[in-house]
């Protein structure tokens, strides 16, 4: 079926109570992957662009696959943009058939954060494109992104309060103490913030960093209102190791589509692993009805 806007997939989970996995794709394959892991298990998913894959492809390339895939698959699939921060880019996600769109202002002040964010949500209303956007700096590294420790602080549940009145966004990303890439240490996760955001702006949260999280605090921002997790670092990691151990299992076979096929495998594998995780597993029709 055609790609679908994120809005309606994340009040279902949200009002259901589970969390619909995100991935950032590397390639036609990991998104294919993407798509037979919802598939098997009747699951929506929703699949992420950063900016450096949208420089690295070009917007047509990935929008022409995921179009393909999703129009041949029976179930709902949003293409969303990760962290935007380039208008531009932005823009011609929108245009170009994204159904979904982050814009993170969040290095801004608030005002021109809360500004300029407006200006994308009405922009992107009238495409059908949900929108996702931030305050409060979630810490860490992703692709060119980085915030370090002394830069990143927890979102004020104030401005999340007047941030989420004023706009009407498919959901909201929180710096909530989890952190983008691998953690060292136990994550210092504040759920009583978790809880006061959702409470005071009644907006589906977007869990960041959800790589190396436990179930049990997994399961808990699930229960607090996280209904978006987004999964990249662990993706890396699978499909480097997965081409790199197949190699040196079978160090004679030069066969690239079966060291593909391994590859496939492995991410299908942990794709499938997070989606039933965070509760996604037989809900693909139930969204169907709701987004049709
Ligand atoms: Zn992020």
């Amino acid at each position: 079926m055609p790609l679908v806007n994120l809005k309606p997939v994340l009040a279902e989970a949200k009002a259901q109570g589970y969390a619909v996995a995100a991935f950032n794709p590397v390639d036609y394959a990991s998104m294919k992957a993407m798509i037979a892991a919802a598939e098997e298990l009747n699951a929506p998913v929703i699949i992420q662009t950063s900016a450096k894959t949208i420089n690295y492809y070009g917007h047509a390339a990935l929008v022409g696959w995921m179009r393909e895939l999703a129009e041949n698959s029976p179930i709902p699939a949003v293409l969303h943009l990760d962290h935007g921060k380039d208008l531009e880019m932005i823009r011609k996600c929108v245009d170009m058939g994204w159904t979904s769109v982050m814009i993170d202002w969040s290095d801004k002040p608030f005002d021109t954060n809360l500004a300029t964010t407006r200006q994308i949500v009405e922009a992107a209303a009238s495409a059908n494109v949900g929108v996702e956007a931030e305050i409060g700096q979630i810490l860490g590294v992703e692709d060119d992104m980085v915030v370090s420790e002394e830069e990143s602080h927890l979102t004020d549940p104030g401005e999340a309060e007047i941030f989420c009145r004023e706009l009407d966004l498919a959901a909201f990303a929180a710096a909530i103490g989890t952190a983008h890439g691998y953690y060292k240490g136990e994550p210092n996760v504040a759920f009583g913030l978790i809880e006061e955001i959702n409470r005071r702006t009644n907006t589906p949260m977007a869990l960041h960093g959800g790589t190396g999280l436990s179930d049990e605090v997994i399961q808990k921002c699930i229960k607090l209102g996280c209904a978006k997790i987004n999964i990249s670092t662990n993706l890396k990691h699978v499909f480097i190791d997965s081409f790199v151990d197949y190699h040196r299992e079978k160090p004679t076979d030069y066969e690239p589509l079966r060291v593909l096929g391994a590859q496939f495998a492995a991410l299908k594998d942990l794709f499938k692993s997070k989606i039933a995780q965070f509760g996604g597993s037989n809900r693909g029709s139930e969204v169907l009805s709701k987004v049709a």
